[in-house]
């Protein structure tokens, strides 16, 4: 199968995940669009991206994968949310594309980190991809929502060296305000990654006058310190350099006039992550 209907080849390398990318994957019927999921012998990607020092330890290569069941209102990268707007890509090319980078990799301390998107919408590509990425001595990192943690076996956590988390709200109508879907499967994700003792880095994603509420984060916060396997939080502050994609989507973006939260919200959402015991940045 070739990356689009003219039968030619798309690069999979884009500076940042914000360059817009659609329809690359639209000449794929749905019948091999279902064998393919269930094979994991090839994916959909936006792009694979290099230098990232911010998506797991050390510098990354990471793997932004199409396909998402979350409407985040803040979302920065809507083009992921449709499947077939990523390139399909083979196993086999992606992880020749991961190979180039492994000697640098490993010099750097960094890993393979796959993203999306949610890259669990993918989850036996993914696997495959981890399992080829440890094959190569490189560190392994899934950035996820988690509401499809249940997709992945133990064995297949095996492959994983760290999760980063993303929880985008405690408060279930809060969650389901910001994401459109229920917060329980992403919780139970947590516990059970907590159970096998998987290390996890916590993501939250702060937006002013929506993810900003202090009891919601004190929740967040206590549950992340309470399960024992979160090793640091994140918090990252909501911006517009994904705004332009909603546009050119044709999307309703209601953040559309949302700023940025303050350098004092951002330092208080912090102190209480630390002041729960755990490291944030
Ligand atoms: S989970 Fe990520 S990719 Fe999906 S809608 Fe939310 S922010 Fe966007």
């Amino acid at each position: 199968m070739t990356d689009n209907s003219k039968g030619q080849q798309i690069s999979l390398e884009a500076k940042d995940p914000f360059e817009l990318r659609i329809n690359h994957g639209q000449h794929v019927s749905e019948t091999e669009v279902r064998a393919t999921l269930a094979s994991g012998d090839m994916g959909f990607v936006h792009s694979f991206t290099t230098g990232s020092t911010v998506d797991g330890p050390g510098v990354r290569v990471v793997a932004w994968l199409t396909g998402c069941q979350f409407r985040c209102v803040y979302c920065h990268n809507p083009d992921t949310w449709r499947m077939t707007n990523g390139v399909p890509v083979t196993v086999d090319r992606a992880k020749a594309e991961l190979r180039k980078y492994r000697h640098g990799l490993k010099t750097m301390k960094g890993g393979f980190t796959v993203s999306g998107g949610e890259p669990l919408m993918q989850d036996r590509f993914v696997v495959k991809l981890f399992t080829a990425a440890r094959a190569m001595g490189i560190h392994t990192a899934l950035d996820s929502n988690g509401y499809l943690g249940g997709r992945l076996t133990d064995e297949d956590l095996e492959t994983i060296d760290l999760v980063l988390l993303d929880i985008k709200a405690w408060d279930p109508e809060r969650h389901r305000r910001v994401t459109g879907m229920d917060v329980d499967p992403v919780l139970n994700f947590a516990r059970r990654l907590a159970a096998l003792k998987k290390p996890v880095w916590l993501r939250y994603v702060l937006v002013t006058g929506l993810t900003d509420d202090p009891e919601d984060i004190a929740q967040i916060a206590n549950f992340a310190t309470s399960l024992g396997n979160v090793q640091r939080a994140d918090v990252l502050p909501f911006h517009q350099l994904g705004a332009f994609k909603w546009k050119q989507l044709g999307i309703e973006y209601e953040l559309r006039d949302a700023a940025p939260p303050s350098k004092e919200t951002v330092e208080r959402t912090c102190a209480q992550f630390r002041t729960a015991g755990l490291k944030a940045y």
